[in-house]
């Protein structure tokens, strides 16, 4: 079997148990097989990683913009460096395909580098006063102590997304990443360690998720708080930030629409789809998860999802001829045989798949769902799976009401060829990111966010540094 790290805390520039002693077991989804134990961080080592996280924000705070962005920088290039070792710990701890981690690892890289060239790039303003001789410097400064909370689903990429912007403005970071998936933002973190970071600047911690963020969230040296994760926890986080009115940011669930327009070419547009659909087995906060098909192409569209959908090899993600994983735990299993049950016991059918495959490792086959209703679970609920219910509609008013109906708006989609059935719908649905014709919507370079419930405070792009820094305005005349 493929080297699994082994997993410590990084408290203080140090490697180390939890000192409770306790543990979890990381699990291969594959195989259900243990791959290592995690280890707990008990409140006092919470406390150490916070007052370390203090120190570290005095250092950090004050080393000069370029320093921290060749620190970052150098970091981009260790990760690269280490690229196969790294995507192999990630590929055993969730499942993805090999070639999935492989990519999710450099585009990692490339997020942290993004970040790591903004630092140098953190400028203020100088206004003139309204009073001859008075100026008025509006300096950006880091907010201070920030946490960091990431899935399992994204683990290194969620992790560099956090952690490279908040280093970038100049903040200490005390992250607790998924305990599911916890050796690739470990990696991540130890390169930041080799690449010369200073002691108490990252932290990293593992526990129990809902005990480490009350606790961390307690305390008053804490001034921001980055969760990515579901729309119950982002509430209760959200909460429990306004008690000591940290800002927070919030990247939740969606529940992305795809509107498939009569004009495609139809074999074009479900191998696209198809590749989205089931790329990390659905279990992506983007993924295209209902699928409004205009009436005329329904059933040749329906027909060649499915085609493309029964021939999907999927398998072990270490066999390089897996083109999709198991699901990352149990959970998903149970909730994707709900999401079925529940479609096909209102008349959906279901065209494609629908059920676990084997019963060692956590696979379920990749599943369309056709003539779903919009009122099943499926259609309402994020999936967070390999399921692609489908239904059909007529015109573009009627659809992008259907589209938005939802409580969630982060990713949507749409297929046409006509340039005004784009830029209608592209302006009509409600969501922080749309994709014409592309999946793609999410790159180091663009702002990742989403509207109404599915969170605020933007990901990526050139104001990826903002939420991590706080506005001083200094007016100044001389007496
Ligand atoms: P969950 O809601 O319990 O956990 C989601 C994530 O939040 C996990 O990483 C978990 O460790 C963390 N978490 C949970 N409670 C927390 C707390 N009080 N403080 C800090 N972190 C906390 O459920 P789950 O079974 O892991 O995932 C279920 C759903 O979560 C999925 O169906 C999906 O909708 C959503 N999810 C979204 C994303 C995303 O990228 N937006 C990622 C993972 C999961």
């Amino acid at each position: 079997m493929a080297a699994y790290p082994k997993l410590k805390l990084l408290i203080n520039g140090t490697w180390r148990k939890g000192s409770g002693g306790a543990s979890e077991p990381v699990l291969n989804p594959a195989t259900e097989e243990p791959l290592g134990e995690v280890p707990h961080a008990s409140t006092a080592d919470l406390d150490e990683a916070l007052a370390a996280a203090g120190h570290g924000f005095a250092v950090w705070r004050t080393t000069p913009p370029h320093e921290r962005s060749r620190i970052i920088c150098a970091v981009a290039a260790l990760v690269r460096e280490r690229l196969e070792e790294i995507a192999t710990a990630l590929t055993l701890e969730n499942g993805k395909p090999i070639a999935e981690a492989r990519k999710e690892v450099a585009g990692s890289a490339d997020i942290l580098e993004f970040a790591g060239e903004q630092a140098k790039r953190v400028f203020g303003d100088i206004v003139p006063g309204r009073v001859p001789g008075v100026r008025h410097l509006v300096q950006k400064e880091p907010v201070g102590i920030t946490l960091s909370f990431t899935p399992w689903n994204f683990p290194i990429n969620t992790f560099a997304r956090k952690i490279g912007p908040a280093l970038a403005a100049g903040c200490s970071v005390v992250a607790k990443a998924a305990e599911e998936t916890p050796a690739s933002a470990s990696a991540m973190a130890k390169a930041l360690d080799d690449a010369g970071l200073p002691a108490g600047v990252l932290n990293l911690v593992f526990g129990v998720p809902a005990e480490v963020s009350s606790h961390l969230m307690a305390s008053p040296a804490v001034r921001k708080i980055s969760f990515t994760g579901s729309v119950p926890v982002g509430k209760h986080l959200a909460g429990l930030a306004a008690q000591r009115m940290q800002r927070t940011t919030m990247e939740l669930g969606g529940h992305s629409p795809v509107v498939v327009f009569d004009d495609v070419d139809v074999a074009k547009a479900a191998d696209l789809l198809v590749a989205g659909k089931y790329r990390n087995a659905g279990q992506v906060c983007i993924s295209p998860t209902r699928f409004y098909v205009q009436e005329r192409i329904y059933e040749d569209f329906v027909g060649a999802f499915v085609e493309r959908a029964q021939k999907i090899v999927v398998g072990d993600g270490m066999d390089p001829a897996s083109q999709m994983g198991p699901l990352a735990n149990d959970r998903r299993l149970d909730a994707m045989t709900g999401f079925v049950d529940d479609a096909a016991s209102r008349g959906a059918t279901i065209a494609a798949g629908g059920e676990r495959i084997g019963n060692r490792g956590y696979f379920f086959a990749p599943t369309v769902i056709k003539d779903a209703p919009d009122d099943c679970r499926v259609m309402t609920e994020e999936p967070f799976g390999p399921l692609a219910p489908m239904t059909r509609f007529s015109g573009i008013d009627e659809v992008a009401g259907r589209a938005n109906a939802l409580e969630v708006g982060l990713a949507a989609y749409a297929v046409t060829r006509s340039l005004d059935r784009a830029t209608r719908i592209s302006d009509a649905l409600d969501a922080g990111m749309v994709g014409i014709n592309t999946v793609a919507v999410a790159s180091p370079e663009a702002p990742f966010s989403g509207v109404k419930e599915s969170g605020y405070g933007i990901e990526g792009g050139p104001d990826s540094l903002e939420p991590f820094l706080a506005t001083k305005a200094v007016a100044q005349t001389s007496l």
